[in-house]
């Protein structure tokens, strides 16, 4: 506690200092001590105001959605606002050829029309509370590292238990700093969320991969859900008896606008960074793992985007997939640019050689050794590193079979045995249910041709003891030609093809035993997997650990040695609060990006028929009307604003307030230049970008013709006179 409380004097007393470095993304608990500041900035609201346990709280308007992004409740009807891209998966799985929901956009325009979606769910933080002493008591320093991590899961156990024993929340302690600081944080998840409405692909998703983390931007992405709750404002189980879910607080929206110099907040829940990453991490990253995802995404994309092309089914049926990988992709080219150009090793190393100074000149030298151990760590590693890129790039991101073969697997090793314990109609029921589904989202050949085309790179890079044993069939029986291995094991696995996988599950299930055992595809995804989690997961996990103990120790001479910097935890999903202003930025030499866009800017990037510009018809009439309702401000129709906020992916759909707590837009990308800042973060580069929150109202309004939803939710002007509410409904 001492030592937490140390750092925020220290971050209090310091701040002054970078008034306009916007690095950081604060938790919670450290918000009281840079209230000052942000209040210097414009913020209006205190830490109380941001977030309480024991009143509503901006807090209980955000919330994780779904596996990893953020959303924000607008309506006192649990009506939710998050990215078109993070509501993707829900669109597409909506969609079919008949009612293409993703190129046509859906609204649902009653609560009868809205779309359930089980399994998609909500979590909102109710608390979170320092535990570092008792999660600690048990731990000394002479501690090996797995005593130390059996002694804070056996503490961080009870404090979970003890929380939990309402039993309505859900609770986790997780690991600041690496372990240097603990927190316990309960949350509730509603688990039934409904899609209320997208708009057009052309809109939502306007500027496609070629926009995807640039600036200039005019993309409309969001999208909204509707949480539901049992009739005591609970949590519930899908069901048609659930009623709209009651916040504690509802964001107002803000129809003042923003303009360059304003105050913003995104408060959400980024996902990962690697503030702290050593020189030699730093060049793995920067040598290795960023060229190697790169490449392989690009030739799974080659793929995929020309199947795309080709047809609406498999347009459809590779959508959220093909954004996935494309995501990553082009976000990786950016961030090896930008490190390249901030020459990010060499500056870290810099660093270092001023902490092994500092060390040596205040009789700390044994600190200078954590910094030789952790490079003598990431040697050892990097093989590990490099089989986890290979494997998730193969087994996540690559042909759908590798996955798909897994769930034949307890049939594949224990058909008979299920047999005599009469459990094998239902698996044998499961694995036709699985192959429908798994068929209808994918084609096997395209499946086979991202095969093909990402094999090469894992084949020259896998080390040999990590490599499944049937990939030597390439030589044995193909004389070294991969594309014939390929083409034989799609045309022969029983996993490639629908009918052929049905016939196998009809015969006896020694049968099923003895094909599976040999059968191509299935001894690729399981010997891959096998071979990966015996030989590379634990030898990652421990020397992984060994990294976490150095950096602990790295770290907590850092904030001895550096008094005057400051140190925020990394991005670890949890929530985080980033402050900055409406602002532009310098890319690159000579080049300056204004903060701002707009709806002309749109019509100039419009191509017809073009998948990625094309403009919806009735976005042109009301363009060429200039009708922007109450919307529009000069003549225009402002779409996407920047801003020095410190975001990650994870802050996707994250609410951006101004400073007095009133939403003026969502989250959804960084600019390509500032990708680096996972790593690094630079304050002339750094950009956040916005959907500004009038075009969201706009889009629904007066495009999609769903003002009804808008007429939910609270619209505040602050004029001369004060702040009023919009009288609603509006007038359109
Ligand atoms: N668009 C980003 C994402 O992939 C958000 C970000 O990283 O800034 O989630």
């Amino acid at each position: 506690m001492r030592r937490i409380k140390l750092l925020l004097v220290t971050v209090q007393a310091l701040l002054a200092l970078f008034a306009h470095a916007h690095e950081g993304m604060w938790l919670p608990a450290m918000l009281t001590a840079i209230q000052d500041s942000m209040q210097a900035e414009g913020l209006q609201l205190t830490a109380e105001d941001i977030y309480s346990v024991s009143h509503g709280s901006l807090k209980d308007a955000v919330m994780i959605f779904g596996g990893g992004c953020t959303a924000e409740v607008v309506s006192d009807q649990g009506l939710v606002l998050t990215n078109h891209h993070c509501g993707f998966s829900a669109i597409q799985r909506h969609s079919s050829v008949d009612h293409d929901y993703l190129k046509d956009g859906f609204w649902a325009m009653d609560r009868s029309q809205e779309l359930m979606d089980p399994g998609l769910t909500v979590t909102f933080i109710v608390s979170m509370e320092d535990v570092t002493d008792r999660v600690l008591a048990g731990v000394d320093v002479g501690m090996t590292a797995s005593a130390r991590q059996a002694a804070i899961e056996a503490a961080s156990a009870v404090v979970v238990k003890e929380a939990e024993q309402d039993g309505d929340h859900g609770a986790v302690v997780r690991s600041f700093n690496y372990g240097l600081q603990f927190i316990l944080i309960v949350t509730e998840t509603y688990r039934d969320v409904r899609l209320v409405g997208a708009p057009p692909a052309s809109v939502g998703k306007f500027g496609g991969d070629t926009d995807n983390w640039m600036w200039p931007r005019h993309t409309g992405d969001v999208s909204v859900f509707r949480i539901y709750a049992g009739p005591d404002n609970r949590p519930a189980s899908p069901s048609p008896d659930n009623v709209p879910y009651h916040p504690r607080h509802v964001l107002p929206i803000s129809m003042d606008g923003v303009r360059e110099g304003d105050f913003a907040m995104v408060f959400g829940f980024p996902a990962r960074t690697q503030r702290y990453l050593p020189s030699a991490g730093i060049r793995q990253v920067m040598e290795v793992t960023d060229p190697l995802r790169i490449a392989m995404r690009k030739a799974s994309l080659a793929v995929i985007d020309q199947a795309m092309r080709s047809s609406d089914t498999l347009r459809i049926m590779y959508a959220s997939k093909q954004s996935g990988i494309s995501n990553g992709y082009k976000k990786w080219i950016g961030e090896l640019r930008g490190l390249r150009e901030l020459h990010a090793f060499d500056d870290r190393r810099r660093d270092e050689q001023r902490y092994r100074e500092r060390a040596a000149s205040s009789g700390n030298e044994a600190l200078s050794a954590t910094l030789d151990s952790l490079q003598d760590l990431y040697d050892r590693i990097a093989p590990y590193t490099l089989a986890r890129d290979l494997f998730i790039e193969l087994y996540y991101y690559g042909p759908d079979l590798m996955r798909f073969a897994e769930q034949a697997r307890q049939l594949a090793e224990h058909g008979e045995e299920l047999e005599r314990e009469g459990k094998l109609q239902a698996e044998l029921h499961r694995l036709r249910q699985r192959a429908e589904d798994h068929f209808a989202r994918s084609d096997q050949r395209v499946d086979q041709a991202i095969l093909a085309a990402i094999l090469p790179y894992y084949l020259e890079h896998i080390a040999p003891e990590l490599r499944a044993p049937v990939l030597d069939r390439i030589q044995d029986k193909h004389q070294g030609d991969m594309n014939a291995f390929v083409a034989d094991l799609y045309g022969r696995s029983f996993l490639t093809s629908k009918g052929r996988f049905e016939r196998l599950l009809g015969r006896p299930a020694r049968t099923i035993e003895r094909e599976l055992a040999r059968d191509p595809g299935y001894l690729l995804s399981t010997g891959t997997l096998d071979l990966y989690r015996s030989v590379a997961v634990p030898n990652h996990a421990r020397l992984s650990e060994a990294i976490d103990a150095m950096m602990r120790h790295e770290l907590a001479g850092a904030m001895q040695l550096f008094p005057d910097s400051i140190f925020w935890p990394d991005a670890n999903g949890t929530l985080r609060l980033s402050y900055g202003q409406v602002e532009g930025s310098h890319p690159r030499d000579g080049v300056t990006y204004g903060p701002f866009t707009t709806l002309e800017g749109m019509m100039q990037k419009y191509v017809p028929g073009d998948p990625e510009f094309d403009v919806p018809d009735r976005l042109i009439a009301l363009y060429r009307n200039k009708d922007y309702g109450p919307y529009g401000v000069d003549g225009t129709m402002p779409v996407c604003f920047t801003a020095s906020l410190h975001t990650t992916g994870g802050n996707s759909g994250s609410p951006v307030l101004n400073g007095r707590g009133e939403l003026i837009g969502i989250n959804f990308d960084r600019t390509w230049e500032s990708t680096m800042s996972d790593i690094r973060f630079d304050q002339t580069k750094c950009r956040n970008i916005s959907v500004d929150i009038r075009y969201v109202l706009f889009i629904m309004d007066k495009l999609c013709g769903a003002g009804h939803l808008v007429r939910e939710m609270q619209l505040v002007h602050h004029g001369a006179d004060g702040p009023h509410v919009i009288p609603l409904p509006i007038h359109r």
